[in-house]
């Protein structure tokens, strides 16, 4: 049997969901008989291939590098999977959505007791005024919410998902429109 090309890519999350997906522990070596991991934080791979099977997404958009690279992945990925919270609603990293990036740099960098005060220039990546969740900027297949999502609704969503069984993929996941 052929076996799907998975990959895993982590946006402005805080990384608990591609923690939660190790939390499958050996699990998923059961599922390595379905896929390889082509490009992923859990393997060495620093260009996103071409031809990939499914790629699940951690954190929302927080930057033009984050929109080029989703546009990117959208493009070459057949499946694309919204994984945890921040990627489906925006959650922790939209809560700077009220007041703007600019003024969140401010308050974080110089609202505090600080020794020197000041917004880093050129040290730090350029931020869209907003997080925004990935289905703002492309279309998304399925959605799988939880902050994170548990390992045992990411083990059941990804099993299903590489035996083509889409009838066993667990609540609350859901797919998009
Ligand atoms: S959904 Fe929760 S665990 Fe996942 S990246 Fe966001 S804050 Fe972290």
């Amino acid at each position: 049997m052929k076996k799907l090309r998975l990959a895993t890519l982590w946006l402005d999350g805080c990384s608990g969901c591609h923690m939660s997906l190790l939390d499958a522990d050996e699990r998923l070596l059961e599922l390595t008989a379905f896929f390889d991991i082509v490009y992923s934080p859990l393997v060495d791979v620093k260009q996103f291939p071409e031809k990939v099977d499914i790629t699940c997404i951690e954190g929302p958009i927080s930057s033009p590098e984050d929109e080029r690279l989703l546009a990117e992945v959208r493009k070459r990925t057949r499946l694309l999977v919204a994984m945890g919270d921040c990627a489906v609603t925006g959650n922790i990293p939209a809560m700077r959505n009220i007041e703007g990036a600019p003024a969140m740099l401010q308050n974080i960098y110089t609202g505090q007791e600080l020794l020197q005060p000041q917004v880093p220039g050129t040290d730090i990546p350029i931020l869209n005024d907003k997080a925004l969740p990935i289905h703002h900027f492309v279309p998304v297949d399925l959605f799988i919410p939880g902050c994170p999502p548990s390992a045992d609704t990411l083990f059941t969503t990804l099993t299903a998902l590489v035996k083509g069984e889409t009838d066993q993929i667990p609540l609350p996941a859901c797919f998009g429109a």
